[in-house]
Formats: structure tokens, C-alpha cells, sequence
């Protein structure tokens, strides 16, 4: 079996980085994790930070197996699968692969592809530039808004009548507009309590 057909399993996937990091943003801020970075993504989010991910033939492919024996060498036990836009691929083989070595499994997505995978925590950012599969809408455990304009309180709103009842919604200021939205997301919030906010605070921390 050639290369091409391992990815299209899930069995082997493009690599763009794969790093032991802090998690600085969402729900589980704070907590050390495994990030597991997949090349690809066909969203294009016009302000993306990682638009290197875009082009998925621009990195390596790993098995599964040595992308889970990157993450065993670290102490943590929590994985956040992110890209790029992971859904692309199949990530039934690797979350099972990481559940057997005993990792909590976190994803982090747009949710542009019809979900696959098990994961102990999704967190759903959509996307204006890419409608969302309505798979993810069941499955979303943290809905993840970016305030680039102040248009995506609306479109907050919109995806946050989709998402299931138990579903964390946060909204959260994006890097280079922070200072021009962060005080109209503040009191969005304060008159919306089912929002919190959530900051970028690797950025603070300069880390990865
Ligand atoms: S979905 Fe993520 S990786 Fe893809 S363009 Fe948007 S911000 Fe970038």
C-alpha cells in the first residue's frame, strides 16, 4: 500500500509539527499537553496564524505508531490534535492508538469535514470562510468563537443555537484586533453570562 492510501485510512498523516507545549486558550487552559499538528487545511481563515499548514504535501507523513511514541515521551498525558484542519483525515486509528497508550484526547477544529475519530474533548471554532458539517454540532464540547469583526457576535450566536445544551461557548478576541475588540467582547459577556471570554495566553507567555 502506497503512502497516499495509508493517509486516506488514517494511518499515516501529514506532520506538519509536533510539540509539548502549555495550552494557552479554551477550556483547558493552562494545562500541559502534547500538541500533534496536521498539515492541510482548505478553510482560509483570511488572518490564520499557521497558513505554512495549508498545503498538506509540504510535510512529512508518520504512522500513527510514531506519532503516539512522539507523544509517550513526555509526562503529560493530554493530546490536542490540531492543524491545519485535522478533520480532513480519518482520526479513528490514532485516537484509538492514543486511548490504548491511556492519553486524553483533545481536538481542536473548525469543523469543515465530517467528523471522525474518539476524542475526551472537542473544541469547535467555526469558521466563516468554510460552513461547518453538521456532524459536529452533536459532538462539540467547547464552541470557540474568534472576534475578528464585530459581525462574529452574530455568527457566535448562530452556531451557539446549534451546538448541544452542555456545550462551553467562549469567545475570544483575535491576536492582532485584541485591544480593538476586547473591551466590546467584555461587555458582550457581562450582558450574555452563557459566554466566557478566552484569551491567547501562550501568546502572553511567548510559547509555542
Ligand atoms: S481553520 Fe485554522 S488552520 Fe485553517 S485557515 Fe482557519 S485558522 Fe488557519
Amino acid at each position: 500500500m502506497d503512502k497516499k492510501q495509508e493517509v486516506n485510512k488514517g494511518l499515516m498523516l501529514p506532520v506538519m509539527e509536533a510539540f509539548y507545549t502549555i495550552q494557552g486558550e479554551g477550556v483547558h487552559t493552562g494545562t500541559p499537553a502534547y500538541f500533534i499538528r496536521l498539515g492541510g487545511c482548505d478553510v482560509g481563515c483570511v488572518w490564520c496564524d499557521v497558513k505554512e499548514s495549508w498545503e498538506a504535501e509540504k510535510w512529512p507523513v508518520s504512522t500513527i505508531e510514531e506519532i503516539v511514541q512522539g507523544a509517550l515521551a513526555y509526562p503529560g498525558r493530554m493530546v490536542v490534535i490540531t492543524g491545519g484542519e485535522p478533520l480532513m483525515y480519518d482520526l479513528g486509528p490514532l485516537t484509538k492508538l492514543l486511548k490504548e497508550k491511556g492519553f486524553t484526547i483533545n481536538i481542536e477544529t473548525s469543523g469543515a469535514h465530517p467528523f471522525s475519530g474518539t476524542f475526551d474533548w472537542v473544541c469547535f471554532s467555526p469558521k466563516k470562510f468554510k460552513e461547518p458539517h453538521p456532524s459536529i454540532y452533536v459532538q462539540a464540547n467547547e464552541l470557540k468563537v474568534v472576534i475578528f469583526h464585530k459581525s462574529d457576535f452574530e455568527f457566535a450566536e448562530k452556531h451557539a443555537v446549534l451546538v448541544n445544551d452542555n456545550c462551553h461557548k467562549l469567545l475570544q478576541p483575535e491576536w492582532s484586533r485584541s485591544t480593538q475588540h476586547l473591551q466590546s467582547i467584555i461587555d458582550y459577556v457581562k450582558f450574555h453570562p452563557d459566554w466566557k471570554i478566552s484569551l491567547q495566553t501562550h501568546k502572553f507567555m511567548d510559547i509555542p
